[in-house]
């Protein structure tokens, strides 16, 4: 067992010093993200038991095949871009296309990322597609032409999306908001628009946020995004768990590179976000995903061999206990225990996120070369 913390990521979006509970420090500021896991990105630095840097990394003594899962911290104030995460067969084939001298670096690694998201405060995100119809009627609202709204009606956003993004103005963008109260949408979803065209008014993918269905997750509430789906989150601070891998194809919103035909490529049309109406205490395992989450508020709880776990502890204290002693988590910190680890226990006053591989080590999409499976 092992103890790290968080590798910060200042990324513009972040809240102003928004993770300092976790990161222990104000940085006057963005903190965006922390990033708890072996991803050459971000590397975890491990910490003694009085929780001083080692000058180590959890990376220094593990891999991406026995640490599958990336954990973060996040806290956005504003739109993240609107992305989507390659499935294996893109991501891998991606990364071997780039490796030609000359090629555009779109992949970061040849990895799948499906993500879940877990609120620790009222969170707002865009996650799959909204209906075709209601899509069409906000963007109806901006006098888009024809021929992109019939593509949409049909169903073939592949078409649609390259023609709505042909006819983006800072104009049309700045009436984002007004269309979405046109096409009757609740409030909650026409300051959403407002806020999209207030952060991003020359970003022609902010006429692409009409596409995508708007959700609120309150505290405890998560919102599991495979490989494929498209989304965005809007404002907030959760826990994001995911697959190892910061392979994410953007579509807009934002100042990083946007490659609309990879994006597209990318897109799985017949998976859907999974929203878990969960709170806290309850176990969050979606379907089909490869990690499992509790977040505990207190008690004592066992944690069998076998797996690879990580415990973030996001408040109060929490101790673990196993054959080989003793340590004390504070804020902003977690215990890694990996699957040859023996059983220990966890004992919390606070809040406790405890996350579990469920990938058998037999699928081994996360390791090696590609081809050697
Ligand atoms: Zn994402």
């Amino acid at each position: 067992m092992l103890v790290v913390r968080g590798a910060i990521k200042d990324y513009d979006w972040g809240m102003v010093d928004g993770l300092e509970a976790w990161s222990g420090r104000s940085t006057g500021g963005p903190q965006a993200e922390l990033w708890f896991g072996v991803h050459p990105g971000g590397p975890s630095p491990l910490v003694d038991i009085g929780g001083e840097l080692t000058g180590e990394h959890l990376a220094d003594h593990f891999d991406i095949e026995a640490i599958p899962l990336l954990v973060k911290l996040l806290a956005a104030a504003r739109p993240l871009s609107v992305q989507v995460h390659p499935p294996r067969l893109v991501a891998e084939s991606g990364w071997q296309a780039q490796q030609e001298p000359g090629a555009e670096p779109v992949y970061s690694d040849p990895f799948e990322k499906t993500e879940m998201l877990v609120a620790l405060e009222s969170f707002e995100a865009f996650a799959g597609w909204r209906s075709a119809d209601e899509a069409a009627a906000i963007l109806e609202g901006l006098d888009l032409s024809a021929e992109s709204l019939a593509a949409l009606r049909e169903g073939d956003r592949a078409a649609a999306i390259p023609l709505i993004l042909g006819q983006a103005t800072p104009e049309r963008v700045a009436r984002l908001a007004d269309a979405a109260a046109s096409a009757g949408l609740p409030d909650p979803q026409v300051a959403a628009y407002a806020t999209v065209a207030d952060n991003y008014p020359g970003d022609p993918g902010a006429l692409l946020t009409p596409l995508l269905a708007y959700l609120r997750l309150e505290a405890g509430q998560a919102v599991y995004v495979p490989a494929g789906v498209p989304h965005s989150y809007i404002r907030g601070i959760g826990l994001e768990v995911m697959t190892s891998s910061d392979n994410v194809v953007r579509l807009g919103l934002t100042s990083k590179p946007v490659f609309v035909d990879h994006a597209i490529a990318a897109l799985a049309d017949d998976l859907a976000p999974q929203v878990m109406p969960t709170s806290h205490g309850d176990l969050i395992w979606p379907r089909n995903a490869p990690f499992v989450v509790r977040v505990i508020s207190s008690g004592q709880e066992r944690v069998p061999s076998g797996a690879y776990r990580i415990l973030l502890l996001i408040e109060g204290t929490a101790r673990v206990t196993s054959e080989f002693g003793e340590i004390s988590l504070r804020p902003g910190t977690a215990a890694v225990i990996s699957a040859d680890d023996p059983d220990s226990v966890i004992e919390a006053d606070g809040l406790v996120a405890v996350v579990q591989s469920t990938a058998r080590q037999t699928e081994t999409r996360y390791g090696g070369d590609p081809d050697e499976h």
